[in-house]
């Protein structure tokens, strides 16, 4: 779970100052799969990266399983966004000169997972997400749809309790989109994780709990997306 509290976050200086957010709250219980919706600059990226450590607010408080994220030491911090979230980032961040596998096998390494084991595990994600024979080709190698589903396959082999994921169907065709989602709710979301999705795509809409619209740095009141009775 995760409550956020007035979170304000300005870019820029004098002139070109803008706030990214302005006072936004958002509470994400376990057992929710939410999405935010809105145009393009409203901030939407911007929440996902205070949400999950990223990127430090210049007001507001954000608790994620009962600690206050802008308090930790920055070990703290790195400790919780290894063992506790998964990010699946918007332009994927591969790294280009580890394989394909082994992209998706760093957060298990980072946890002391033996080599041999933690490739063995990222495979069974590439399978799931339809790359097994992907797994020794550097990224570069991949079309956009392709990198994407590594992206996301990285972002679910440690099993997160909080599952980020910005923009993941973008890429992706249609019917890609839909059975990768689909897969994601099934696989990931139970009573004691969540999931917080950036989305344009209509297409993936009826797999939300919940939808909220961004709009200006705003978090407009939770209108009611609730499609799915799980
Ligand atoms: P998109 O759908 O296009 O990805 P978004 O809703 O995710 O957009 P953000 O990327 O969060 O929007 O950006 C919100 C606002 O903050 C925009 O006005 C953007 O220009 C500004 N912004 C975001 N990141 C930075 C940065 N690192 N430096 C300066 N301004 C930034």
């Amino acid at each position: 779970a995760i409550k956020a509290d007035g979170i304000t976050k300005w870019f820029g200086e004098g002139e070109v100052r803008t706030a990214a957010l302005r006072d936004v709250n958002l509470e994400m219980r376990f057992g929710e799969m939410i999405y935010v919706v809105g145009p393009s600059g409203s901030g939407k990226t911007t929440l996902l990266s205070v949400l999950s450590g990223i990127l430090r607010p210049d007001a507001g408080t954000v608790i994620a399983e009962k600690m206050n994220l802008w308090t930790l030491t920055t070990d703290e911090l790195a400790a919780f966004r290894l063992n506790k979230i998964g990010f699946a980032f918007q332009d994927y961040h591969l790294f280009p000169r580890l394989t394909v596998a082994e992209n998706v096998a760093i957060p298990l390494i980072l946890k002391h997972i033996e080599w041999d084991k933690a490739i063995e595990e990222a495979m069974k994600y590439l399978e799931i997400v339809g790359l097994k024979g992907r797994a020794n080709l550097p990224p570069v190698k991949l079309s956009g749809g392709e990198q994407q589903r590594v992206a996301i396959a990285r972002a679910i082999v440690g099993q997160p309790d909080i599952l980020i994921m910005d923009e993941p169907t973008a890429s992706l065709d249609g019917d890609t989109g839909r059975a990768i989602v689909s897969f994601v709710k099934e696989k990931v979301l139970n009573e004691n994780r969540c999931i917080l999705i950036v989305t344009h795509d209509s297409r993936i809409y009826e797999f939300a709990t919940r939808i909220l619209h961004m709009e200006d740095g705003r978090l407009r009141s939770e209108e009611d997306g609730r499609h799915d009775e799980n």
